[in-house]
């Protein structure tokens, strides 16, 4: 049997006395079965091999017995608060229990109890926040004990419990997953050893060896997956029958639209589009990643991609449709296709969900008909009523921004809506830079070309950090842009007010400032206010006075993140910038410095004291380091301008992880393993499956049939 297969209810395994509400803390968790609860890996361990009494607190985490002393109560952000003093042979200390009143009946003065925690010496005591009262049956558990992630009503102790039973009654039949060659290769545990040491090790190395286990299992089953996906698109038949044959030249469309332009194509342009017109000519439908920092022009390359899927076919025109993730950018695809294609002959169409019914009837039919060539939109271009007469091909701008779902569901339209076309062709633009490691794991089924060039003429963008009470010197600096007629952005973190009391309350809003900068800061010059709950023709009607450079000032939120092209607007403010994510300040500094002028991003930090909310509230989670990963993250900005490095810098501040745009859209299903972390065996683990798949695609040789029943049972990886 499986691990995934371990669908035995924790009923089997739970402590005496377990209560309802303990399964649904677990469930939360996502542990519903035991396979499901060997899964939950401990976020570290700890050594109590050893104790340590209270005075040798700086030397490690105090693990010895107290007595209670008393109880007292604080005041700590409005919350009484219990402090509950204890004292062992050495000294006296505080714990201080955040949301954890309930110790006031359980810690009852005179009780003798252990403890095990981190102590520091604060407000002239010796203190800890984050303390664990010592289970008297944990000393059975064994020396190095896990410390799994939890949530509100589970207790490492319960968890712990839970655990070890599991693990004495259902591990031992478990079957290895991994191939046994590997196994003996790289010295691995076997799988019930694996699961063993890794919540109970014996030691340090026993830990390790079952880390390196479950990684490399996790790693190698994960490029298995790729693998397959990549010889099941091979496989796929292309659309259409390639009439015109281009080689990496242009083909006559594409040609007449780069003589109109008024610019030369970058290298990089070329070069990719190059790439893309291979791969539309060649025998399996295309599945690339077309990644270049923003403002590298990755636009026009898809105009030209569309260009060649609309000529292509024999008779019949092609069609592409162009999926973009917000109103506001899909229209200016479809507003610049318009411009430029449109004087080739080519029928351009915009189509969101707002579309109003009559006009969004006859665009369809017309789509069906194959009077339009180009659609530009938002996901209304893949939902259920729009059909296509014959598309060839699919772009995504800005691919990280949706979720797997919907990039799924673009590939299922686009092969039943088109069954006897075949495939259409995928091209995803991103401009968030996958560093090399993560391109090779996820996304190691597409192909990817790179524009690493920007087009002549930029000068990099200036960037500068001010804090907030100098924002007055900001104002004076902008009015100077503006009267050379320039035009900046003024970019805030909320829409609205914050609720009073939240850790909102202090952050200046969109709304709120729109007013102000119109009124009081920039009387002079028209001010528009954009953001995402505006309704869409308000949007636009900012948006487009802003484009025509009526509107001088545009205040926005982070709406303004993707994609918007105004070259005119030298001056990008952002307010609160410690409230922003690191590629969310990249994307908006790249909305300046588009055109000849030289540009400016001001980044306006408030130097406040740590938001009360976070206090106390997580105490193994202290502020302070939240605080210094915001002040790190705006030196990144001040000191870099390649989105490459920063984006592997956001790597590394955001930890273990944490891939921007790709945990929240469940890529990585992933236990311990962390692609970018484990780079090196991720690589090796590629080479292995990929050395399997190619000698046996189907899985279907004896000593294989092992990894084929594993991955029948995979969790489903959302890889397109
Ligand atoms: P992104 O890669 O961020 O999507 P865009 O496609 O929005 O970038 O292009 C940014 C700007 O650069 C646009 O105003 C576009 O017209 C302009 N541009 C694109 N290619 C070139 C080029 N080869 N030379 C000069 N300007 C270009
Ligand atoms: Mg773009």
């Amino acid at each position: 049997m499986f691990l995934r297969e371990l669908d035995a209810a924790l009923d089997h395994v739970k402590p005496k006395r377990t209560g309802e509400k303990t399964f649904e803390a677990l469930a939360r968790l996502g542990i519903v079965d035991v396979g499901t609860l060997l899964c939950h890996y401990p976020r570290k361990w700890e050594d109590r091999s050893e104790e340590l009494p209270l005075n040798c607190f700086n030397l490690g985490n105090v693990y010895t017995t107290v007595t209670v002393l008393s109880h007292g109560w604080f005041y700590a952000n409005h919350r009484r608060t219990l402090k509950i003093i204890v004292e062992d042979d050495t000294a006296k200390a505080s714990l201080v229990c955040y949301n954890r009143s309930f110790w006031e009946h359980q810690l009852l003065v005179g009780m003798k109890v252990k403890i095990y925690g981190e102590f520091k010496y604060e407000y002239g005591e010796l203190q800890s926040k984050a303390f664990e009262i010592v289970n008297p049956n944990d000393e059975g558990l064994g020396k190095i004990l896990p410390i799994y992630p939890l949530t509100e009503g589970l207790s490492q102790n319960i968890l712990r419990r839970f655990m070890r039973r599991a693990l004495d009654i259902y591990t031992s039949n478990l079957e290895n997953e991994l191939p046994e060659e590997i196994i003996k290769r790289d010295d691995l545990y076997s799988k019930p050893q694996a699961l063993q040491a890794i919540h109970f090790p014996s030691s340090y190395e026993a830990r390790d060896r079952a880390e390196k286990t479950i990684v490399y299992e996790e790693l190698f089953y994960l490029e298995m997956i790729v693998g397959k996906r990549a010889m099941e698109r091979r496989a796929a038949p292309a659309s259409g029958k390639r009439a015109i044959t281009t080689g990496s030249g242009f083909s006559p469309l594409q040609k007449r639209l780069i003589e109109r332009l008024p610019f030369s194509l970058t290298p990089g342009q070329i070069e990719t589009a190059g790439e893309i017109n291979r791969d539309m000519d060649g025998p399996y439908p295309m599945a690339r990643l077309l990644q270049g920092d923003v403002g590298s022009g990755k636009t026009l390359v898809s105009f030209l991609a569309c260009l060649r899927a609309v000529e292509e076919a024999e008779g019949q025109r092609g069609q592409a449709a162009l999926m973009a993730p917000t109103e506001l950018l899909a229209r200016q695809h479809a507003e610049n296709a318009a411009k430029l294609l449109e004087p080739l002959g080519l029928r351009i169409a915009f189509l969101t969900g707002n579309i109003k019914a009559a006009g969004r009837a006859q665009l369809l039919k017309a789509l069906a008909a194959g009077e339009i060539d180009i659609v530009a939109g938002t996901h209304a271009l893949f939902s259920r009523d729009t059909i296509y007469s014959n598309l060839r091909l699919v772009v995504i701008d800005e691919q990280h921004r949706f979720g797997v779902t919907q990039r799924q569901a673009v590939m299922a339209k686009g092969q039943s809506s088109l069954k006897a076309q075949g495939t259409p062709d995928l091209l995803m633009m991103s401009a968030t830079p996958i560093p090399r490691t993560l391109a090779l794991t996820v996304f190691g089924d597409l192909d990817v070309s790179v524009i690493r060039d920007m087009p002549p003429g930029r000068k990099p963008i200036k960037t500068h950090l001010v804090k907030e009470s100098n924002e007055n010197k900001v104002y004076d600096f902008a009015r100077k842009e503006l009267a050379a007629g320039h035009q900046a952005y003024f970019v805030y973190p909320l829409i609205g007010e914050g609720e009073p009391g939240s850790r909102a309350e202090n952050l200046k809003d969109v709304t709120t400032m729109a007013e102000k900068l119109a009124k009081t800061i920039f009387p002079k010059y028209p001010v528009a206010l954009i953001h995402s709950r505006l309704d869409e023709e308000e949007k636009q009607k900012a948006m487009e006075a802003f484009r025509r450079g009526e509107v001088k000032v545009l205040a926005a939120t982070s709406v303004v993140e993707v994609g918007v092209d105004v070259p005119n607007a030298t001056c990008m403010v952002i307010e609160h910038a410690e409230r922003f994510g690191l590629s969310a300040l990249h994307q908006l500094r790249g909305r300046v410095g588009r055109g000849e002028a030289q540009s400016y991003c001001i980044l306006i930090y408030s130097d406040q004291e740590i938001p009360p909310e976070l206090v106390g509230v997580n105490p193994e989670i202290l502020s302070e380091d939240e605080r210094s990963k915001e002040g790190k993250r705006l030196m990144v900005m001040l000191k870099s301008s390649d989105g490459f490095e920063i984006a592997e810098k956001d790597l590394i501040l955001r930890g273990p992880g944490q891939i921007a745009g790709i945990e929240q859209s469940g890529y990585l299903a992933l236990g311990l393993a962390d692609p970018v972390r484990d780079a090196d065996k991720l690589a090796r683990a590629r080479a292995d499956a990929f050395a399997i798949l190619e000698k046996d695609p189907g899985l279907l040789q004896p000593e294989n049939r092992r990894m084929a029943a594993v991955l029948e049972r995979a969790p489903p990886f959302g890889l397109v």
